[in-house]
């Protein structure tokens, strides 16, 4: 080993490069969050070859002083902190001084810029990190900054990058996404002769997301409004009350993604990966979608500054919030509460591969992007979330109808309920299909007409033809009345004649005593009875003799495994969902007329008639548009 020294900065910043420009994404994401900072409201993205041969971008900002546009580039220079104190209260995007030294090493780079108070402005050019020439010129306020043939002094970098396709849809995501969070503010993203995001200031959310999306994915989404609540914090030797507020988008659950990239969280207007916050939107969904399926989220979560430490990696896609469990059940509560008042009718999922009838319709955003002719994203596995931000790919709402060569049929056969759909107003029966319903409540107008193999309910409706699967319809019924009966502290109960002993293992054993009390609270009447063995006297009502054995065994499992770590309001969920699967209806059972009108009765009485706990649809509508169109009526 040689002696130590000090490197040199050039050095250092190369070092710091690698942490901070990771790909052409990186550098697009370091100047957007640069031109946001300077308070701009006209931002101009042009990039070429994906961004490796130039990546430029304009704003129209309060510029910088000629003096500054050197410092710029001087590591840890920053105008947006000044004392250690203020990173705990960061307003601001950037405040590490890192991003245009890094850049500036690894690419050929050109900053032009004017501060409002000087009448003429600079020009900076510097090539792997040394300066070639700093002039004084005039251009109007602002800056632009011109990153060129990047990573051109570090092929090993170079190797590393992917395709010009994906490079682009990296960018574009991150491109699209802070439109989305500032839609006050015009956005344009330019790839080569083609303009891939135009985006003018409007004054909603709402607006931005039907002109990035389009209005198809629009009508898919809920507006989640806006929430806001006052909550407590606890420190050590004190309480506070501190308020956070959450406002975006989210599918409803018939929209089963198979993985996150459709996920996109902004805390305080910084786009981020959390697992916090990813486990907070699972959880809102639990009991509504399968366990590994994802919705579509666009979630803006804002808090005092001071709850969330956003100085945890040099990219500034992480944060860590002081009071983790604080913003997760409220961001879970928030989300869950929409989503059960909305009772969207068209999450009566048909699809039987979720993902195809399930994604989001294309829009023209995506639909640009998908011109440039890209090699598939590389999906994005549910337990491996990308690490860095510019890992989300851009397009992740496709729908199968993409295929420019199929026609565009009626599609004949079960469609989920839109809750928009647009009222027709031709045909013969027009009147009836403009009478779409707008939530499931519609189903208690349903007149049961028979089973089909025993196992389904044929109804009939004024919007169309119905057919219900009893026994999940059953298991939400239950779920919901055990959830209700659990809170309340007064489950029903049977008792047993015969105690049933289990045998269970050592690990088993571990699980069963440290949720005695849960299962107590759920009905269960049991005891330890001698070494690895259970005797069970009492269960809730319901379940017969021969599944109380199967239930025990199955709420072992669940707490053995995934719900381990997960709270007490999760593992009170599971329980219940497997207390209402075992208790409900089978399939092949006869039901009398009186049975089915009661089953339909109290699923349209329930928060959410649309999945079981599960996360299965429970029922699919045939409406009566579709049945004029398949008779050729309409
Ligand atoms: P940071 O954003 O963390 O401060 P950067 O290296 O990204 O660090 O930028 C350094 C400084 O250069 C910023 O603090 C800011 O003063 C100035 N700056 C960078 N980009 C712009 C811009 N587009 N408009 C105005 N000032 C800018
Ligand atoms: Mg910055």
């Amino acid at each position: 080993m040689g002696r130590i020294r000090v490197l040199s900065d050039t050095v250092a910043n190369k070092i710091a490069a690698g942490e901070v420009v990771e790909r052409p994404a990186s550098v697009v994401k370091e100047l957007i969050e640069n031109s946001l900072d300077a308070g701009a409201t006209d931002l101009r993205i042009e990039v070429d070859s994906g961004g490796r041969r130039l990546i430029r971008v304009a704003d129209n900002g309060s510029g910088m002083l000629r003096d500054d546009a050197l410092l710029a580039f001087e590591r840890h220079a920053t105008s947006k902190l000044s004392d250690v104190k203020d990173l705990l209260s960061i307003a601001t995007l950037g405040f590490r001084g890192e991003a245009l030294p890094s850049i500036a090493s690894v690419s050929r780079l050109l900053l032009e810029t004017r501060a409002a108070e000087e009448t003429t402005g600079a020009a900076v050019e510097i090539a792997g990190g040394k300066i070639l020439r700093c002039d004084e010129f005039s251009r109007p306020t602002g800056t632009t900054i011109t990153v060129r043939d990047l990573f051109y002094n570090v092929p090993a970098r170079k190797k590393f990058l992917r395709s010009d396709q994906t490079e682009l849809a990296h960018i574009a995501s991150l491109a699209t996404h802070y439109s989305l969070a500032h839609p006050k503010k015009s956005f344009q993203l330019r790839h080569g002769s083609s303009q891939l995001l135009d985006v003018t200031p409007v004054e909603t959310l709402q607006e931005r997301v039907y002109q990035v999306f389009g209005n198809q994915v629009l009508e898919e989404l809920i507006d989640l409004d806006y929430v806001e609540r006052e909550l407590e914090v606890v420190d050590a030797e004190d309480r506070t009350m501190r308020v956070f507020a959450l406002r975006g988008f989210v599918s409803g659950p018939q929209v089963q993604k198979m993985n996150r990239n459709s996920i996109f969280l902004f805390v305080n207007g910084r786009l981020i990966r959390d697992r916090l916050l990813l486990h907070a939107l699972s959880s809102a969904y639990h009991n509504l979608m399968p366990p590994a399926c994802y919705p579509f989220a666009l979630l803006f979560v804002d808090c005092d500054c001071e709850e969330v430490d956003v100085n945890v990696h040099p990219s500034k896609t992480e944060v860590r919030f002081r009071h983790g469990s604080v913003v997760h059940d409220f961001v879970r509560d928030a989300i869950r509460d929409r989503l059960i008042a909305a009772r969207p009718a068209s999450s009566i999922p048909v699809p039987t591969q979720p993902q195809a009838a399930a994604d989001l319709p294309f829009s023209d955003f995506t639909q640009r992007i998908e011109n440039q002719r890209f090699e598939p994203m590389p999906s994005i596995g549910p337990e491996t979330g990308p690490e860095r931000m510019e890992d989300l790919p851009v397009y992740t709402l496709h729908t199968t109808t993409l295929n420019p060569s199929a026609a565009p049929e009626p599609r004949f056969g079960f469609e989920p309920v839109r809750s928009t759909s647009v009222p027709d107003t031709h045909g013969p029966l027009a009147q009836h299909t403009t009478e779409a319903p707008q939530s499931l409540s519609a189903l208690s107008d349903l007149r049961p007409l028979g089973q089909i193999h025993d196992s389904f309910i044929i109804a009939a409706g004024r919007d169309g033809l119905w057919i219900i699967d009893q026994h999940v319809a059953h298991e939400r019924i239950l779920f919901e009345k055990v959830l209700r009966q659990q809170a309340e502290g007064r489950v029903e109960r049977q008792q047993l004649l015969m105690p049933i002993l289990l045998e269970v293992t050592a690990g088993q054993q571990i699980e069963y005593a440290r949720i005695a009390d849960e299962l107590e609270r759920a009905g269960f009447d049991s005891e330890p009875f001698g070494n690895r063995t259970i005797a069970v006297k009492g269960a809730p009502a319901g379940v017969g003799p021969a599944d109380i054995e199967r239930l025990v065994f199955e709420i072992l499992e669940i707490a053995e495994s995934e719900l381990r770590k997960v709270s007490l309001d999760d593992l009170r969920r599971a329980m219940a969902a497997s207390i209402a699967c075992r208790a409900a209806i089978k399939i092949n059972m006869r039901l009398d007329h009186t049975k089915m009108e009661w089953l339909l009765n109290e699923l349209a009485a329930t928060d959410c008639p649309m999945s079981c706990p599960h996360g299965r649809p429970i029922a699919l509508r045939y409406s009566t548009r579709d049945i004029l169109k398949s008779f050729h009526r309409i």
